[in-house]
C-alpha cells in the first residue's frame, strides 16, 4: 500500500549505493523512501535450534566479518567477502543487495529504452551482450547482479518482508521470464531479513568468481559450493552460481552426479562439465561455459579434499 499522497509505489533507499547512481542519471525517477535502521532489521539473532536470522540492514562488511557466520556459514561469509570493494561492503545492506538492480549498461542508460524500462524489447539481444547470460531463461538477457542471492540459495535461505515469510530466493527473485523486472517484490513490499537453516554436521564451503578484473567488479561467473563428505563419499552437495542466468541458478545436474559418489579426481572431472547442462549461451558469451566449468572444478576439487 502506498503512503498517503503517492500514487507510485516508493523505491526504497538503504545504503544508496546502487540507487544513487540511478537517480543521478535518472534512471530512477518518482518517490524514495529512505530505510531506517531499526533493531528489527539489523544484526543477526541466532535461536536455540541453531538457525539464523540476518536485518535486512545489516551491512555486508558485518556478514563478511562475523566469525559465527564464518563458522556455520562459510559459503556466506565468503561470498560477503568477495563482493565490490571494502568502501561499498561498508555501506551495502542485505535487503539492498538483494534488490539491486540490473547492471546491464543498456538499462543504466537513460537515454536507451529496455524491458526493464517499459521498453518493448532488449536491446542487448541485438547489442553488445559480452557480459550477459549464458542461460537465456527469459526476454531480457542481464545477468542478475546479487552474490548474496546465490550463497543464500546454496544455503535454503528464506526471506522475510514486511507482509510475508518463508520466501525462498526463486520466489523472491522469480525464474527469470519476467523481463521487465528484478525480482518478484511486489510493489512496495519491503525485505525485513533471511532466515538459514541449522548447518549440517560437517559441512564446508567455498566460493569462487571469475572476474574481468580482480578489483571492484561484478562477477562474469560466481559459485557457491556446500559439501559433506564422509568417508570419501559426497553425502550432500550443493552448488549455486551466479553471473550466468537472469536469476541465480543452482547447477542441480552437477549435485545429481555426485550425490553419493566418491569425492575422486574422475568423478569431479564427469561431474563439473555437467555445469553447463540446459546453458542456452548468446553469441557473446559462450565462453561463460568454460569459466563455470573451471571454477566448479576447483570448488569441487577444494571440497574433496
Ligand atoms: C564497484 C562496485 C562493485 C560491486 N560488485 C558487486 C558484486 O560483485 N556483487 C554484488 O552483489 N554487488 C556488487 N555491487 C553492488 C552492491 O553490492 C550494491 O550496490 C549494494 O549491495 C546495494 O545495497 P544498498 O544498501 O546500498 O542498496 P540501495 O542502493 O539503497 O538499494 C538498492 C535497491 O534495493 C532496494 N532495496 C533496498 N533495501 C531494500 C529492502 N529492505 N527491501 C526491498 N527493497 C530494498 C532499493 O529500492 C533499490 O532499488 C558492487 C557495487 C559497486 C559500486
Amino acid at each position: 500500500m502506498n503512503p498517503p499522497g503517492m500514487t507510485a509505489s516508493p523505491e526504497f533507499r538503504a545504503a544508496g549505493t546502487d540507487i544513487s547512481e540511478r537517480r543521478r542519471s535518472g534512471v530512477s525517477k518518482g518517490p524514495l523512501m529512505d530505510i531506517v535502521p531499526a533493531a528489527d532489521i539489523l544484526g543477526m539473532q541466532w535461536g536455540a535450534d541453531g538457525t539464523l536470522r540476518i536485518g535486512a540492514y545489516t551491512s555486508i562488511a558485518a556478514i563478511a566479518a562475523d566469525s559465527a557466520i564464518a563458522a556455520a556459514y562459510p559459503g556466506i561469509a565468503a561470498s560477503a567477502q568477495g563482493l565490490a570493494t571494502p568502501q561499498i561492503r561498508h555501506l551495502a545492506t542485505l535487503g539492498g543487495n538483494l534488490a539491486q538492480r540490473s547492471r546491464c549498461w543498456y538499462f543504466r542508460n537513460p537515454h536507451i529504452a529496455c524491458l526493464k524500462k517499459g521498453g518493448t524489447d532488449c536491446p542487448a539481444r541485438g547489442g553488445n551482450h559480452l557480459y550477459h547470460v549464458a542461460f537465456d531463461l527469459g526476454p531480457c538477457i542481464a545477468p542478475h547482479p546479487s552474490t548474496m542471492a546465490a550463497a543464500l540459495l546454496a544455503y535454503d535461505a528464506t526471506v522475510i518482508t514486511y507482509t510475508r515469510s518463508g520466501l525462498s530466493i526463486p520466489q523472491v527473485l522469480g525464474d527469470g521470464s519476467n523481463g521487465a523486472a528484478d525480482n518478484a517484490l511486489q510493489p512496495g513490499e519491503m525485505i525485513r531479513g533471511i532466515e538459514l537453516p541449522k548447518a549440517l554436521q560437517g559441512e564446508r564451503a567455498f566460493y569462487k568468481r571469475a572476474i574481468s578484473r580482480s578489483y571492484a567488479e561484478w562477477p562474469l561467473v560466481e559459485v557457491c559450493a556446500r559439501a559433506v563428505v564422509k568417508d570419501g563419499t559426497f553425502q550432500f552437495i550443493r552448488l549455486a552460481a551466479g553471473g550466468i542466468a537472469p536469476v541465480p541458478l543452482r547447477l542441480k545436474t552437477v549435485e545429481a552426479a555426485l550425490q553419493g559418489k566418491a569425492a575422486n579426481a574422475l568423478n569431479i572431472e564427469v561431474a563439473a562439465k555437467f555445469a553447463s547442462s540446459g546453458a542456452r549461451p548468446l553469441p557473446m558469451t559462450g565462453y561463460k561455459l568454460d569459466l563455470l566449468e573451471g571454477v566448479v572444478r576447483d570448488l569441487l576439487e577444494k571440497l574433496a579434499v
